[in-house]
């Protein structure tokens, strides 16, 4: 239920066709029905020894003088005995209104029917074919139409889950994991989109046939129907129980997909190393680990699927019995009640029964195909919670309600006071030690700050509290004087250039990558940018230049000409900030010396932030004062040679340096 009201905003756009939909499911229902119906005139035919025109008119008789024989009866009633007139006043308008009926079809439907009895079940074949194919069409529309609809719908809901995912702040996308979203994005909209086409084909399909096929039964005859009926509630009842188990269980299913998917990434993401250590049997494992989970819960789910069929057929048996059963009584016997209890209008005939009988089979018909349902509609009320938890989630990092309006930067940047602890639940449930503790540094624009400390201290974690990959627990970043959170993500995030130790490139050509910071970049500004990051020399090495596809991550690149195209990206965003955490840290010496000397022109008349680990002369050329980092704290703050003099930690990161580069 709670699926498909979370579903309906999505139906909604759609309605006009779910709208046609129902209407031919309408159409297929009253036709099925229709065709069952047909055993009434046929079993008549057959087996009694007349033709219909013949039989309708000594009905027609019969009928007229038993309304005669109870009107009779009525009047020779003392008025005092309410209850026994009412109760023959009852049977009387019974009787009055078969007669009706029957004068109906009298006048309407046998004059088309042949006189001649073979001639009549021919007639009655040739509706049969004409109704069956009528219901093919009406059956091939809907599925065409509900087609339609869960297609569209389920292409709206994994677009919105995509679009939502990317507003989330990067800790929190980053804590659900990438696997685990992409499985919830792909195999999990794939299963709710199965739930959807079952409600909108089955689940309206087959009840309006059920409801069809009761509602001519009622016509034929009403008190053994409502005998049959009184089972529904114990299915309802039943299924009502073991729902719950079955949901549950499809969320185990779910869940064990995206370790499947998490065990995938894992190692197509790192296929060197895998290559290179021989690891491929211990992936191999985990693999089969997670297939087997697989296994097992979605075997739980098709046990409990797969009970759901014979556990309906054999209600539904019993519910169709309980009508026959006294059905076939009554014509056997030749009367119309048992037991004093009036079951029947008149006497019933064989061919009353056999309608009877075949319509409540069509609506046992609809049960059961309805039961194999309740497994699909099961799992995707999972699939739709796991999806809707994406959807429900809030960012960490909110847009201010009233934003601050914010020029380039220009005066200075101030953490004060900041405190961080990475959220508990995103790991394993254990407090985790603050990742930052009381961290107070001011940097005047313009100044090229080196962030140094140990790894693990806490310098990325403290540089992506400047474009809000995450808000500070205590304390506030500042630009300008402005706290970070009053303004708009996409004004101050248009301020910063950030270049990582692994860059992230895209699968396109080496132009796009580098626009990827400014879209709208002229060619020229493109080309000057890779210029100034030394682009250009390897670029006018490839056949392709610019145009050359890099591969997805940029694979067909070296690490240093892919640190060179982010740097370019950085350069043509011309960003007031930069923020380069251990950009040149994996690279070789002669890439990080053409890095450096890049650098050397761009920092200028920017503030920049350089975290690194490695403290070596280049380097030192650039920076103008150095933060000491130590578990989570500043340590000390000051310039190279300060820092040689008073801080214990800056000697020793510093003669470790040293001491690495010798050997
Ligand atoms: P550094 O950049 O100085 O090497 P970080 O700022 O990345 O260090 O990490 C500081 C501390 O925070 C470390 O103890 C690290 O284990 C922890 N940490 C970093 N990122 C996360 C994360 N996404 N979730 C939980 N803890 C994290
Ligand atoms: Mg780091």
């Amino acid at each position: 239920m709670e699926t498909a009201s979370r579903l309906f905003p999505y139906v909604w756009p759609y309605r006009r066709m779910a709208v046609l939909s129902i209407i031919c499911a309408i159409f297929i229902s009253i036709l099925w029905a229709g065709n069952l119906s047909t055993v009434l005139p046929m079993v008549r035919v057959l087996f009694q020894d007349k033709n219909l025109h013949q039989y309708v008119d000594e009905q027609i008789e019969l009928t007229q003088t038993e309304i005669e024989h109870r009107k009779s009866v009525i009047d020779q009633m003392p008025t005092g005995d309410v209850e026994r007139r009412a109760r023959a006043q009852r049977h009387l308008s019974d009787t009055t209104r078969q007669l009706a009926l029957l004068a109906t079809t009298k006048k309407y439907a046998l004059p088309y029917v042949p006189a001649d009895r073979f001639d009549t079940i021919a007639l009655i074949f040739g509706c049969f074919l004409f109704a069956t194919l009528l219901k093919g069409i009406f059956i091939y529309l809907q599925e065409v139409l509900v087609g339609g609809i869960v297609n569209r719908v389920i292409v709206d809901v994994r677009k919105k889950c995509f679009r939502h995912a990317l507003s989330l702040d990067y800790q929190t996308i980053a804590a659900a994991g990438p696997a685990n979203l992409m499985s919830r994005i792909t195999n999990d909209v794939e299963t709710l989109a199965v739930g959807l086409r079952t409600v909108l084909v089955r689940l309206v399909r087959e009840p309006l046939k059920a409801g069809g096929c009761i509602a001519f039964a009622f016509v034929l005859n009403w008190r053994l129907t409502l005998l049959s009926l009184l089972v529904v509630p114990c299915i309802g009842l039943l299924f009502a129980k073991f729902g719950k188990s079955l949901k549950k269980a499809s969320k185990g299913t779910l869940h064990s997909m995206s370790g499947i998917y998490k065990g995938l990434s894992e190692t197509f993401d790192s296929l060197k190393v895998v290559i290179a250590f021989g690891a491929a049997r211990r992936h191999r494992r985990q693999f089969h680990l997670s297939n087997k989970e697989y296994l097992n819960k979605s075997m739980k789910v098709i046990r409990l699927s797969a009970l759901a069929r014979p556990t309906t057929e054999l209600m539904g048996t019993i519910a169709v019995l309980s009508a026959v059963i006294p059905g076939t009584y009554l014509v056997l016997r030749g009367t119309d009640e048992i037991w004093g209890v009036k079951l029947a209008p008149g006497a019933m005939d064989i061919a009353q029964l056999s309608a009877l009988y075949a319509l409540l089979a069509g609506t046992l018909d609809s049960v059961r195909k309805l039961s194999s349902v309740y497994g699909d509609l099961k799992r995707s009320a999972a699939a739709s919670d796991r999806i809707f938890e994406i959807l429900n989630e809030k960012t960490k990092v909110p847009e201010p309600k009233e934003p601050q309006i914010v020029g380039r930067h220009s005066r200075d940047i101030r953490f004060e006071n900041v405190s961080f602890t990475y959220s508990q639940e995103a790991v394993d449930g254990n407090a985790r030690p603050p990742a930052l503790r009381n961290v107070s540094v001011t940097v005047p624009a313009g100044e090229v700050v080196a962030v140094i400390g140990e790894n693990g201290s806490g310098k990325s974690t403290l540089l992506n509290m400047l474009p809000r990959f995450m808000d500070p627990d205590q304390g506030a970043v500042l630009i300008d004087g402005v706290d970070v959170r009053q303004i708009r993500s996409h004004d101050l995030r248009s301020q910063i250039g950030i270049v990582t130790q692994e860059t992230q490139l895209f699968d396109d050509t080496i132009a796009e990558n580098i626009k990827y910071s400014k879209p709208d970049a002229t060619w020229e500004e493109v080309e000057e940018a890779a210029k100034q990051a030394h682009v250009i020399p390897f670029v006018s090495h490839l056949p392709a230049g610019f145009a050359t596809q890099i591969g997805e991550k940029g694979q067909k690149l070296s690490g240093g000409q892919r640190q060179r195209i982010a740097l370019a990206r950085a350069i043509l965003r011309d960003p007031s900030i930069l923020i380069l955490d251990e950009a040149t840290s994996a690279l070789d010496s002669q890439s990080e010396h053409i890095i450096h000397k890049v650098l050397k022109q761009f920092v200028k008349g920017r503030t920049v932030f350089v975290i690194t680990h490695v403290i070596n002369d280049t380097f030192l050329d650039l920076v103008t004062r150095i933060v000491v980092m130590d578990s989570g704290c500043v340590a000390a703050i000051g310039t190279h040679e300060e820092l040689l003099k008073t801080c214990a930690i800056y000697q020793r990161l510093y003669h470790s340096n040293k001491s690495q580069r010798v050997a």
